[in-house]
């Protein structure tokens, strides 16, 4: 049986460093602590929580630095957005604490008073994209509730959250916030553990074994999932605007966000344009490893990702795509700036979530049919559609939890439709899942 967990650097396979898996026997001296933990948490004021969590995350201002380059290191992000996440987390997670706390206050509503109580011992289970960013977003209200946190990161990106847990334990009180790292069996056996709710950010097939595990006792359950997103650009769009945005949304990141563009379809009428504009300005990306400084697109997380993405380019063009920018076969470790032309449903570009750089296109000729080929997917995260007048109207028939227009789509909170899960990031919906909400009759 491992022992460790190594963590390596996707440029070169280094190790970097390595952590302790926690099994299911360490995972029971972990909840006991919780649980211990959590009743004196839970009694303190929600002020005093908020207090409390504000001056833990004063403590990730000196380490701003090095939280930014174990991210670089862990998963590839280049070296300005490692830093822009980490600089992110530091300052919304005080900010959080403060929202938070005001969304869990009791209220009067006549004769009735809403509380919001503690739920018990809540398990966040992150994944590797945005590896500080995801788990903040869910520990900081979890804690503010009255809760105790287990976080269990993602297997990728262990160092990152080790070194955010470590640090913030300095200032918190012990056993309030525990940190269980492994791959998907410990995140199994935690959700299948004595806990009150698992808030999970990762994959829709993940999220499916989750919610079937922790169905035996109706765990609460926060499901934020993968992500198929469409963009539309109808006739009336400003094409160089359209192109700049379908590009810098499928490659932020190496295309790694849940909410990349994933698919475009853009009107036949302007297709020619919009194409050539696509490739003009993807052409001028730049691959290259975090310590090269200003680069675009780093290396995909791990080989395995690297992989899926070059299957689904290759299915592609063995369906009859046109590979426009790019190559067939990319070696490891970059996937170059790339551009397809004629995705059509049957095709792994078209009906997965590809997670790459790859700007994947296709035409309509009505109105109606870009509309069904946006919505003909079994998730709903994010849409986003271009254009002038005729804008509104489309965004109105578009199915995901998030739209934007003439713009990225998200905000807060952050929220999917359909398969790509429930519950939300961030707002006082958001914050109020951490909490029993208990109704008192006066
Ligand atoms: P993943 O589902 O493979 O893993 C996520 C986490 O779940 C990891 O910590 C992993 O160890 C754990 N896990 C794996 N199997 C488990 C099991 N059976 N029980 C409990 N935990 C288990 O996802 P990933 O590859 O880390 O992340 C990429 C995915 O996350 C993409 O689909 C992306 O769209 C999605 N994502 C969604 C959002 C959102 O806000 N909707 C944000 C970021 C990422």
């Amino acid at each position: 049986m491992n022992k460790t967990l190594n963590s390596t650097d996707p440029l070169n396979n280094e190790v970097i460093g390595s952590v302790a898996i926690c099994y299911e026997d360490d995972l029971k001296g972990l909840l006991q602590q919780a649980k211990q933990a959590q009743v004196e948490w839970g009694k303190k004021s929600i002020q005093q929580r908020v207090q409390l969590v504000q001056q833990a995350y004063k403590q990730l201002e000196p380490i701003q630095a090095k939280l930014a380059k174990l991210i670089s290191r862990e998963m590839g992000k280049d070296a300005r957005r490692a830093s822009y996440e980490a600089g992110g987390a530091i300052h919304s997670g005080p900010w959080l604490a403060g929202d938070s706390g005001e969304a869990l206050r009791s209220q009067r509503q006549g004769n009735s008073e809403i509380q919001y109580r503690p739920l018990g011992v809540v398990a966040v289970i992150s994944p590797w994209n945005y590896p500080l960013a995801m788990a903040n977003n869910l520990i900081v209200p979890a804690l503010i509730a009255g809760n105790s946190v287990i976080l269990k990161p993602s297997e990728e990106t262990p160092l990152v959250a080790d070194l955010l847990v470590k640090t913030l334990n300095q200032s918190l009180p012990s056993g309030v916030l525990q940190i269980a790292h492994g791959d998907g069996k410990t995140g199994e056996a935690l959700v299948k553990a004595d806990i009150n709710m698992v808030a999970f950010t990762g994959s829709r097939a993940t999220g499916q074994a989750i919610m079937a595990n922790a169905a035996p006792k109706l765990k609460r359950l926060i499901m934020e999932l993968g992500g198929n997103d469409p963009m539309l650009v109808l006739a009336s769009a400003d094409i160089h605007r359209a192109a700049q945005f379908a590009v810098a949304s499928s490659f932020e990141n190496a295309g790694q966000m849940c909410t990349s563009t994933e698919r475009v379809y853009v009107d036949e009428r302007i297709a020619d344009p919009f194409e050539q504009a696509v490739v003009a300005i993807a052409k001028n990306y730049r691959t290259g490893g975090w310590p090269e400084g200003d680069v675009d697109i780093g290396p995909l997380v791990n080989p395995r990702q690297h992989q899926k993405v070059v299957r689904h380019i290759h299915d592609a063009i063995e369906k009859g795509a046109t590979l426009l920018l790019g190559e067939k076969s990319p070696e490891l470790p970059f996937i170059p700036p790339t551009v397809i032309s004629g995705i059509k449903p049957g095709m792994q570009l078209e009906d997965e979530e590809t997670f790459g750089p790859v700007v994947a296109i296709d035409r309509f000729s009505t109105i109606e049919e870009g509309i069904h080929r946006a919505n003909d997917s079994v998730y709903g995260l994010g849409a986003v559609v271009f254009g002038k007048a005729d804008v509104q109207e489309v965004a109105n028939q578009l199915q995901a939890g998030m739209i934007g227009i003439n713009q990225g789509a998200g905000g807060t909170p952050w929220v999917g439709a359909k398969q790509s899960g429930f519950g939300y990031h961030g707002g006082a919906e958001g914050h109020r899942q951490f909490a029993q909400l208990t109704l008192i009759n006066h």
